[in-house]
This record gives structure tokens, C-alpha cells and sequence, in this order.
């Protein structure tokens, strides 16, 4: 039987590697694509294609998924992934980190979903898996711009699925909480290139202390396993947070309300 194929997006490191690794294990055909063309070298296999691609470059993206189609006869999965955080104190942040913030994490999952969108309107079918985050519900201090790009894609998430059901086209979330990969060095990096008063100090101290529980987190795995569990199933969840902080994390801001919410966070960063 001829494989399924996907598109996954982000898929250099971390999240999208693993992701791209297990469905090609899976029995998919995977494209994987990111900037670092070195890196997706390393995962090149029978059935995994390395996509040199930067999410901004909407013509390349469309020259990309054009391509699959031609020389594969369709896209059946695309999974979202591509994206990074900026932290940094909305005072401080300069407007032009907060833009690229939103061009990567929001307008790069956009332009992908209209690529493949009229392929799968046409064969009637395909998944649609955006990866957003336990901050796509919730917000916390310092995380301002990266909570507000994941809402913008919950919130477009959730309109194209209703937009999309009756051409038997699944559009699903996929919320991680905290997950080891190089996502939080890459965070970290950019903390320091925001310059804070020090007024500030003990907001960049919580966060600091925030990101060094990252060698306490689980690997990509399980977010991968989540992304096989969406794509293979007939019916899958609209919105599968995890691991538990992430679950957690909505529920507590529900029943504590936002002022205590906000509260208990400032008390976990201890400022
Ligand atoms: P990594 O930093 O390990 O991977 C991010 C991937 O995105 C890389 O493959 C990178 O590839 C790619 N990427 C970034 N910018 C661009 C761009 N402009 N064009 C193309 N590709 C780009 O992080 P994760 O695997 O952890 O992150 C994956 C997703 O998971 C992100 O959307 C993130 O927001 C989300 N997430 C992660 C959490 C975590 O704790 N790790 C928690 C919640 C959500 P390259 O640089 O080669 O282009």
C-alpha cells in the first residue's frame, strides 16, 4: 500500500524532529522542513525528504507543498510546528522582535494552511496539526508576546476547523507544556539580547528560575506520539493538552479566576 504524506514543519530539532522520526517509522511518507539544512540531513531516510524552508517565505512554502502534490499526488498531514520564543517584558521588548514573534509563530502556521488547504479540499480529505502551547490558554510574566502568538493560533485554529469539516479535513491542537528541547536555550538567548531596567530584576529572575526546570521535563516524545494518536485517528481530540502541567494549567486558571491566578504565578516565580 502506497505510504500516506506528510509535511512537518520545524522539523530540525526537538518537537518536529521527533515528530518527523515517528511517522516515518509509522508508515508515512514525511517531508521535513526547516532552515537548517544540515540538521534535517541527518534524518534523511527512504522515507524522510530534508526541505530547506523558512516559514516567512510564503512563495517557497507554496513552491514546496506544489511540489509534493506533483510528485506525490497529495498531502494527507501537515503539522505545524516551526516556531520560537520570545520573552522579554512588553516595556522592554522592541516592536520589530514582537512582529517576527508573530510572523514566525502565527502568519508561518497561516501560510502553510493555505497552501495545503486546496489539495485537501480536493481529495476531501487530510489532518491539520498546529502545535501551540500550555501558554496558548493561559499567560504568564515576561511570556507576553509568545502567549499572545499561541492565542492567535488557538483562536484561528478553531475557526478554520469549522470552516473545513464538511470537506473531511481534521484541523486539531496539540498544547505542550514544558518539553526538553533546544527551545529553552534558544529562549534563554534571546532573554539577554532585551535590555530591562532593573526594575525589572525580579520579573528576569523568575524567569530565569522558570526555564532551569527545564532538565526536569519530558522529551519530545511524547508530543510525538500525540501527533501519530491525531493523524491516525477518525476522531480525534480538537485539543490535546499535555503533559499534565499543561492539562493542569487551564483548569487551575478556571477555578482560581484571574486574579489568583496571576497570584499563585507570581508566588512559583517568586516575585
Ligand atoms: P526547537 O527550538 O527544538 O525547534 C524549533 C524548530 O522550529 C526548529 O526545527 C527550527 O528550525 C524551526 N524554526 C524556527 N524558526 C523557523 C523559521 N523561521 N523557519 C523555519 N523553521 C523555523 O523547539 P521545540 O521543538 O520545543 O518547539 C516546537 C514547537 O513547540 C514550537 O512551536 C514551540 O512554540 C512549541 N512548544 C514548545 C514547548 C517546549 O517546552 N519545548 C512548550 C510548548 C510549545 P531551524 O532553526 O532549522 O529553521
Amino acid at each position: 500500500m502506497s505510504r500516506r504524506i506528510a509535511l512537518v514543519t520545524g522539523a530540525s530539532s526537538g518537537i518536529g524532529k521527533a515528530t518527523a522520526m515517528l511517522l516515518a517509522e509509522s508508515g508515512y511518507h514525511v517531508f521535513a522542513a526547516a532552515r537548517r539544512i544540515d540538521r534535517l540531513e541527518q534524518i534523511r531516510s527512504e522515507y524522510i525528504e530534508p526541505v530547506e524552508l523558512d516559514v516567512l517565505d510564503e512563495d517557497a512554502i507554496r513552491g514546496v507543498v506544489q511540489h509534493i502534490v506533483s510528485s506525490r499526488g497529495r498531502i494527507d498531514v501537515l503539522v505545524n510546528n516551526a516556531g520560537y520564543g520570545l520573552m522579554g517584558t512588553l516595556e522592554c521588548v522592541p516592536m520589530d522582535a514582537a512582529h517576527r514573534q508573530f510572523e514566525v509563530n502565527v502568519f508561518g502556521y497561516a501560510r502553510f494552511m493555505q497552501a495545503v488547504l486546496p489539495h485537501m479540499r480536493t481529495q476531501k480529505s487530510g489532518c491539520i496539526v498546529n502545535i501551540t502551547s500550555i501558554l496558548g490558554k493561559i499567560s504568564i510574566p515576561g511570556f507576553g508576546w509568545y502567549a499572545a502568538s499561541k492565542h492567535a493560533i488557538e483562536a484561528l485554529t478553531e475557526a478554520v476547523r469549522g470552516e473545513v469539516m464538511e470537506f473531511g479535513i481534521k484541523v486539531v491542537l496539540i498544547a505542550p507544556g514544558l518539553i526538553r528541547t533546544e527551545f529553552m536555550s534558544k529562549q534563554q538567548a534571546l532573554l539577554e539580547t532585551v535590555e530591562h531596567p532593573s526594575a525589572y530584576r525580579k520579573v528576569i529572575m523568575g524567569l530565569r528560575r522558570l526555564l532551569a526546570g527545564e532538565s526536569r521535563a519530558p522529551g519530545p516524545a511524547i508530543i510525538a506520539r500525540a501527533v501519530l494518536d491525531a493523524v491516525t485517528s477518525p476522531n480525534p481530540p480538537v485539543r490535546h493538552a499535555l503533559p499534565l502541567d499543561s492539562k493542569a494549567a487551564v483548569v487551575a486558571r478556571w477555578l482560581m479566576g484571574p486574579r489568583i491566578f496571576s497570584w499563585a504565578i507570581r508566588r512559583q516565580m517568586k516575585f
